[in-house]
């Protein structure tokens, strides 16, 4: 065998030393938690309507420091992405019987916000070139008992959002932007999370800026605003004595961040920036190594938005090439090595994404809370539900058959490392001909 087999076939592979580990926490956030951790105040969140109602300072700072860099009125800080989706459909006013249309090709937790609030999660489809929904494919799942959008800007794109907006507009609809991979994005020149009338991010370490767990919530709306602090922290015992009249969703949670967390945040902060102009500079490198090769697609940057690459994703048609996706991957992933700290994964490359959230088990059976279908067959509920294969076909083209998606242009990764990783994928090209007809 010599070096130019594919190692799926018995060669050598491209790289068997494991590329760099995703570590963006350094000196600084150290420093930063020890500030705390001398403080002596881990937490100063009180759940009754006093000063402390609002969480402690390094909490108010960083709140402060990211809604100016959000380009938002107020920040308003959460244990979780997840917890922060909550606590903004709550603020809508989403209730039983109220639909909210939201992509099905995300992390899960964009379509369970609703649930929490007896509201029922109607799938529309993904715009192809941007993965992310479009006015539309929103205004075909319309009703009279949609309340609310929740539009995801996937993979580290902005949705196109002004017409979404629009449509909103006519429509009386809430928008939250799921800015879980794409803080920093910006649409048209104003960054994501300011477009909408909410706007979520995610902390959690996968991300491009972290404190291990962790989110914000974004909005120029006061009064949404101090809906997301109740339920945050609360509500119930807080609405009295501050006076709040209107009490829908006013059953509070705790999703309060920590001090530290929030410590760490702000040195996260200000890293945010070089951080993506890492990951921007990594792709544009791969990029250029892997131009021209037929059947790849890269993401395609419309005018409306930049893109900052939570992961990297590629358009593989297997129509030009004549061999299966899952063969490909196979034989790339057999060239290149794990990643530290995450080796149990195997190479960071994938096929597709998450699968599309309505053929999950909960939607496919339609058990929500309790055993006999609420909220989506709950006679508060007028619509019909449906989550059924084929209902989003540009969500299932992009999933099942076109979409690679890889994380190899990390912060961490250098010039040599970008260079097996671009010899992984001319390798495997070089040789599609040894895979043309062969079985998965
Ligand atoms: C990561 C992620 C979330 C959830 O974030 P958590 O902070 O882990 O709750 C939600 N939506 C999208 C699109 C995500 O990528």
């Amino acid at each position: 065998m010599n070096a130019k087999t594919l190692a799926l076939l018995g060669g050598t592979p491209v790289r068997n030393k494991p590329f760099p580990a995703y570590k963006v926490i350094g000196q600084e956030e150290k420093d930063a938690a020890c500030r705390v951790i001398d403080s002596g105040i881990l937490s100063r969140f009180l759940g009754t309507w006093h000063p402390d109602f609002y969480g402690g300072p390094e909490v108010q700072a960083f709140e402060r420091e990211w809604a100016r860099v959000a380009g938002a009125r107020h920040g308003i800080s959460v244990n979780s992405c997840t917890s922060g989706l909550y606590a903004a459909l709550g603020a809508a006013g989403i209730g039983p019987g109220d639909e909210v249309i939201v992509s099905p090709y995300t992390m899960a937790a964009s379509a369970t916000a609703a649930l929490i609030f007896n509201g029922v999660p109607v799938f529309a489809d993904i715009d192809p070139e941007t993965y992310c929904l479009s006015a539309d494919t929103i205004r075909e799942r319309l009703t009279p008992r949609t309340k609310a959008v929740i539009v995801v800007h996937i993979f580290g794109q902005s949705a196109d959002m002004d017409p979404i907006m629009a449509l909103a507009r006519e429509h009386g609809l809430t928008v939250i932007e799921d800015c879980a991979q794409a803080p920093f994005a910006t649409y048209k020149g104003r960054p994501v999370g300011s477009l909408g009338h909410m706007g979520v991010f995610s902390l959690n370490y996968h991300k491009h800026i972290h404190t291990g767990e962790g989110g914000m919530v974004t909005t120029n709306d006061d009064a949404l605003a101090e809906r997301v602090q109740l339920i945050r922290n609360h509500a119930e015992a807080v609405v009295e004595k501050k006076g709040v009249t209107n009490l829908v969703n006013m059953i509070g949670f705790n999703f309060r961040l920590g001090e530290i967390e929030a410590a760490i945040g702000r040195e996260q902060l200000r890293k945010g920036p070089r951080l993506i102009a890492e990951r921007k500079n990594n792709v544009a490198c791969l990029e250029n190594a892997l131009k021209g090769l037929p059947g790849l697609g890269m993401p395609k940057i419309g005018a409306a938005g930049d893109h900052v690459y939570y992961v990297h994703v590629l358009d593989y048609d297997a129509t030009v090439t004549g061999v299966p996706r899952e063969l490909m991957v196979q034989a790339l992933k057999a060239e290149l090595p794990v990643t530290e700290l995450r080796e149990g994964e195997g190479p960071l490359v994938g096929m597709g994404y998450v699968r599309p959230l309505y053929l999950l088990p909960m939607f496919r059976k339609m058990i929500g809370y309790g055993k006999t279908g609420c909220p989506f067959t709950c006679p508060h509920y007028e619509g019909e539900a449906r989550y059924e294969e084929g209902m989003c076909p540009n969500t299932e083209a992009a999933h099942f058959h076109r979409v690679v998606t890889h994380e190899l242009m990390r912060p961490g990764m250098v010039r040599s490392d970008l260079d097996d990783v671009a010899a992984a994928f001319r390798k495997v090209w070089d040789n599609l001909p040894a895979l043309v007809g062969r079985l998965v």
